[in-house]
C-alpha cells in the first residue's frame, strides 16, 4: 500500500464515521422533538391528575383512539380496544374537539345502554378540548343517585295514592251522614265506617312518618346497649289486645342479657310489627311464638305462627313499600303495606337482617338478626 491510497482510506472512514455521527445526532433530535411535542400535547400533570379523580378520565387523541384512560373508565364499560363504546360520548367529543373556544367544558347527561344484558348506566359527561386535537373527557357514573330519586319519586306517588283512598271515603261517608239524617239506624252504620277509615288513615300516617324517620336516623354509633327481652316484652304487650281477641295464645321464650347497640322504640316497632303480622294472618284460636336467642354472636328473634304462609313468588316481594300479598285481607286488617318494610329497614339500619321462612297453608317464621353488642375494651387492651 502507498501513501495516496493510506490517505485516500483515512478519508473515507472519516467521511463515512462523520455521516454516520451527523445522521446520529439528527435523528436523535428529531425523536427528542418528537417527543416534546407529545409531552406539550398531553401536559405531565394530566395522568396523574386523571389517577386522582373520583370520576373516570379518559384522553383522546385526534382520531378518538383513547390514550390514557382511568381504571374506573374501564370498570364502567367506556372502553374497548382502545375506542369508546357509546356513540353518544363519541359525539361529545367530538362536539368539544369542533368548539372555537377550547377550554370551554362540553356537559351532558346520558343513560347508556350496558352491551350485555339490559342494564342501563346514568351518567354524567363532561368534555374539554386541551389542544392539538386531544380531548379530555370526564363520566360521572350518577346510577345509585338516579335510582334513588327515582324510588322516591315513586313511593311519593304511591303514597298519594294511598291516601286518597282513606280520604275519599271519608268523604263519601259524611256526604252519606248527611243525607240519612232523618234515619238514626244508617247514620250510626255510617258513622261507624267513618270511624274505621279514619284509623286506617291514623295508621297509614303514623307508618309513612315512622319509615321516613328509620330512614334517615344513624343508629349505628350513636346507640344505646339495649337488652331484647325487655322489647320483646314491650311488643307482646301491645299486641295483648289484638290476640286476646282472636284467642290466640303468644308462646314467649326469652332470655335476660342478650344485648345489642341499638335504639329500643326503633326494635319494639320492628318486633311489633312481626307479631301484629302473626296474629292477623293467622285463624282463630292459632298459636303465635316469639323465641329470642343467641347464636354465633348474633341476636336472634324468631316469630313464628301457624297461619296463611306465604308463596314463593310473594316471598320476594313482601318487603316493598305498600306490597300486600291479599290487598282485601290486608285491608280487612288495616295493614298499610308498610310494616315489613318498616322491619327490614330497621334490622337495616342495626347492621342486621331479616330472614323469612314460609309455606302456604303451614304457616311462617320471620327472623331479625342484630349482631350482639360487644363488651367494650379500655385503654389496657382487656375487656371490661
Ligand atoms: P300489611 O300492612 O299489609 O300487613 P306488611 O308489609 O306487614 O303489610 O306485609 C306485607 C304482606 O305480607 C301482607 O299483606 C301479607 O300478605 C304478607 N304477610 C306478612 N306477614 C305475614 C304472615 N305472618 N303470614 C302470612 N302473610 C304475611
Amino acid at each position: 500500500m502507498n501513501y495516496t491510497s493510506e490517505f485516500w482510506t483515512s478519508v473515507l472512514l472519516a467521511f463515512v464515521t462523520g455521516s454516520v455521527a451527523t445522521g446520529l445526532i439528527v435523528w436523535s433530535s428529531v425523536r427528542a422533538k418528537e417527543a416534546q411535542k407529545k409531552a406539550q400535547v398531553i401536559p405531565d400533570g394530566i395522568t396523574g391528575a386523571l389517577h386522582a379523580l373520583a370520576t373516570a378520565g379518559l384522553v383522546l387523541d385526534v382520531d378518538n383512539k383513547i390514550v390514557r384512560a382511568t381504571r374506573s373508565a374501564f370498570a364502567l364499560g367506556l372502553v374497548r380496544d382502545q375506542v369508546l363504546v357509546h356513540p353518544k360520548l363519541v359525539s361529545l367529543v367530538d362536539k368539544a374537539r369542533k368548539a372555537k373556544k377550547s377550554s370551554k367544558a362540553r356537559a351532558k347527561d346520558f343513560a347508556l345502554a350496558s352491551e350485555l344484558g339490559d342494564a342501563t348506566i346514568w351518567v354524567n359527561s363532561r368534555a374539554v378540548h386541551l389542544g392539538e386535537g386531544y380531548v379530555l373527557l370526564l363520566v360521572e357514573d350518577r346510577t345509585e343517585s338516579h335510582n334513588l330519586e327515582e324510588t322516591s319519586r315513586d313511593f311519593v306517588a304511591n303514597i298519594s295514592h294511598e291516601l286518597k283512598t282513606p280520604i275519599g271515603a271519608m268523604s263519601l261517608l259524611s256526604e252519606a251522614i248527611q243525607s240519612a239524617a232523618d234515619d238514626p239506624k244508617q247514620v250510626r252504620k255510617f258513622a261507624k265506617n267513618l270511624e274505621t277509615e279514619s284509623a286506617r288513615l291514623t295508621q297509614l300516617v303514623q307508618d309513612i312518618i315512622q319509615l321516613s324517620r328509620v330512614q334517615s336516623a344513624e343508629v349505628a354509633g350513636t346507640a344505646a346497649e339495649i337488652d331484647l327481652a325487655t322489647v320483646v316484652a314491650e311488643a307482646v304487650d301491645r299486641n295483648r289486645v289484638l290476640a286476646n281477641k282472636k284467642k290466640i295464645q303468644l308462646k314467649i321464650a326469652t332470655t335476660d342479657g342478650i344485648r345489642v347497640f341499638g335504639d329500643q322504640e326503633l326494635l319494639t316497632t320492628a318486633v311489633k310489627n312481626l307479631l301484629e303480622n302473626a296474629i292477623s294472618y293467622s285463624d282463630t284460636e292459632s298459636p303465635v311464638s316469639i323465641r329470642l336467642r343467641k347464636k354465633s354472636g348474633v341476636a336472634e328473634i324468631a316469630i313464628k305462627d301457624k297461619g296463611a304462609g306465604i308463596s314463593p313468588e310473594d316471598l320476594d316481594r313482601i318487603f316493598e313499600r305498600f306490597y300486600r300479598v291479599d290487598q282485601s285481607r290486608s285491608r280487612a286488617t288495616g295493614g298499610t303495606g308498610l310494616g315489613l318494610s318498616l322491619v327490614k329497614n330497621i334490622a337495616q339500619k342495626h347492621l342486621g337482617e331479616v330472614q323469612v321462612k314460609s309455606k302456604v297453608g303451614a304457616g311462617s317464621t320471620f327472623t331479625i338478626r342484630i349482631p350482639l353488642a360487644t363488651a367494650p375494651i379500655d385503654a389496657t387492651g382487656s375487656k371490661k
